[in-house]
């Protein structure tokens, strides 16, 4: 709907998101809306971001969300830079006491500053707050500047279908967690599918529908295509309300020149049958005047890609720094047309 009638106000966004790049993305996405840096100055909030909720475990009883973290954190100024996740100026004091009592599993590493978000979060969802408040609560100290809103609040877990042949079961399966599959085995246990378990019986957190139904533009960051936006689109009503939704939508490809920034998304992709180029992505996303989601695709200058019923761009797409970053989301919003 044309909006030229009255004033247009300030873009809204929303973007869906995983981790490490979604989080980067965001960095970008709020530099290119010129978000003040203490976001307490803008009630506006003009960023919405959906994120995927398929990674979050029970470790130590203790309820981790990496995504949700890693978003919070790298917004918040909190991020350890080098390793991408988790906190600047860690210890490990408590990881190397559960080790001490041989406390499984220890191939998750909690840092004692993150264990500190973790308790805080399980404290308040056995209180009854829904993961979409509690969110609030922890971002009231990490002031994002962007709104981080689970996809949903009800447990969606990515699960892994790997092989494990027994001798009375040569084709025997086994289901694992995706944190199981991806920081203990390294995604080295070939996945033979993906499960987005509760995915079916789950509803978007309250918000989600509103945000897309009043957003001037939706991007699909340049997250993992599976296991983040894959994840996010598995919650009933989402994938719709996208199509539906009087928004663009424009995705930027997280493969470059065939292969995966960082991160095992080629394996992830590889599993879905998609190949790991930018151009199989935008078609697996497909065009929202088809049965898919894209008004517009945006993949490195290098690359080249056809996506039927989609506009296509070659532009840099490199986070190397916000800045950078924030020019891609440009270019997105002028496929766009916002
Ligand atoms: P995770 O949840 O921490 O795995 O992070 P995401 O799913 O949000 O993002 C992972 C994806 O980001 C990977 O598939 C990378 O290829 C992609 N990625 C990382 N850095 C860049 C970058 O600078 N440019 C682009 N286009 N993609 C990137
Ligand atoms: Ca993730």
């Amino acid at each position: 709907m044309p909006r030229t009638w009255s004033y247009p106000g300030p873009v809204k966004a929303v973007a869906l998101v995983g981790g490490v790049g979604g989080a980067r993305f965001l960095l970008g996405l709020r530099a290119a809306l010129g978000v003040p840096a203490d976001p307490a100055d803008d009630p506006g909030q003009q960023v919405t971001a959906l994120v995927n909720v398929g990674d979050d475990i029970w470790l130590h009883g203790l309820r981790v969300c990496p995504d949700l973290d890693t978003c919070m954190y790298t917004l918040g100024g909190g991020i350890d830079r080098d390793r991408g996740w988790g906190r600047a100026d860690e210890s490990w004091t408590i990881k190397q006491e559960l080790a001490a009592y041989g406390a499984e599993p220890s191939w998750f590493g909690l840092g004692d500053r993150d264990i500190a978000t973790h308790l805080v979060r399980t404290r308040m969802l056995r209180a009854g707050y829904p993961l979409s408040a509690v969110t609030d609560a922890l971002c009231a100290r990490w002031k994002p500047g962007v709104r981080l809103l689970p996809v949903s609040d009800d447990r969606v877990e990515t699960h892994v279908i790997v092989d494990e042949p027994a001798a009375d079961q040569p084709g025997g399966q086994r289901a694992l967690h995706f944190q199981e599959w991806w920081v203990r085995h390294q995604g080295r246990l070939p996945a033979r599918r993906f499960a987005s378990l509760g995915a079916e019986q789950a509803t978007p957190a309250p918000g989600v529908l509103a945000a897309i139904a009043e957003a001037d533009v939706v991007l699909l960051a340049p997250s993992n295509p599976v296991v983040s936006v894959g994840a996010i689109l598995s919650v009933p009503g989402v994938r719709d309300a996208l199509r539906a939704g009087p928004a663009p939508v424009v995705g930027l490809s997280p493969i470059v020149g065939g292969r995966p920034l960082r991160g095992m998304a080629d394996t992830c992709l590889d599993a879905i049958g998609v190949a790991t180029t930018a151009e199989a992505v935008g078609r697996h996303y497909g065009a929202r005047s088809g049965d898919g989601l894209l008004d517009g695709w945006l993949v490195h200058e290098t690359d080249r890609a056809a996506v039927p019923g989609v506009t296509v761009r070659s532009v840099p797409l490199l986070m190397t720094d916000p800045e950078a970053t924030a020019k891609m989301v440009r270019h997105a919003f002028e496929v766009a047309g916002v």
